[in-house]
């Protein structure tokens, strides 16, 4: 409770951002207090013990800021999941809808394989769009998903049930 405190304290909330009517969540006070950041480090790296993850798969992009240091901390290697077009090797990728239209991410295919447990990072979990297509693409070179997990859920949208049907069974941590 106490850490918790800590973080969503460094969390500030941006109204009308990106477009009006949107409360975008602003983790950037948190990435620059240093104990609040090695607490969120610590927190991540964790779960990666205690899930057995054999990579942390982080999500472009604050899922890189969040996901890269608990890696290291775990040590455990870190693997990126991009936007398309991003990555030079070769790749899966994985389609999902958004709002309007729809996104496409991606993978190398030589970053994970049968054998892993990846523990997903992201910072924020909305509609849980793009932590479940993360899932499918994850699962789709052979590795297994050992749990995704989120600094902040926003409440409001459904994304956990969303995320948790994909997930089958792996947890799901919000911190
Ligand atoms: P979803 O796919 O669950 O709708 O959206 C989650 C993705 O959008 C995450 O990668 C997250 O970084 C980003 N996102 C959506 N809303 C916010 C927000 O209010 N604050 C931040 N920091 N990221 C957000």
């Amino acid at each position: 409770a106490e850490v918790r405190e800590l973080l969503t304290s460094r969390i500030h909330d941006v109204p009308d951002y990106p477009k009006p009517g949107v409360m975008f969540k602003d983790i950037t006070p948190l990435l620059a207090d240093a104990r609040a950041f090695a607490v969120l480090t610590d927190a991540f790296a964790g779960l990666a013990e205690r899930h057995r993850a054999t990579k942390i798969v982080g999500l472009e992009a604050r899922g890189f800021i969040l996901g890269a240091p608990a890696a290291v901390r775990a040590g455990i290697g870190f693997v990126p999941v991009r936007k398309s077009g991003k990555l030079p090797g070769a790749t899966l990728s994985q389609a999902y809808d958004l709002e309007y239209g729809s996104a496409q991410i991606e993978v190398h295919a030589s970053g994970l394989a049968e054998g892993d447990r990846v523990l997903v990072i992201d910072d924020v979990l909305a509609t849980g769009g793009t932590a479940e297509a993360s899932v499918e693409l994850i699962r789709r070179t052979g590795a297994e998903v050992a749990g995704v997990a989120i600094l902040l859920e926003l409440g409001f949208l459904a994304g956990r049930e969303r995320l948790e049907r994909a997930l089958a069974g792996a947890p799901l941590e919000v911190l």
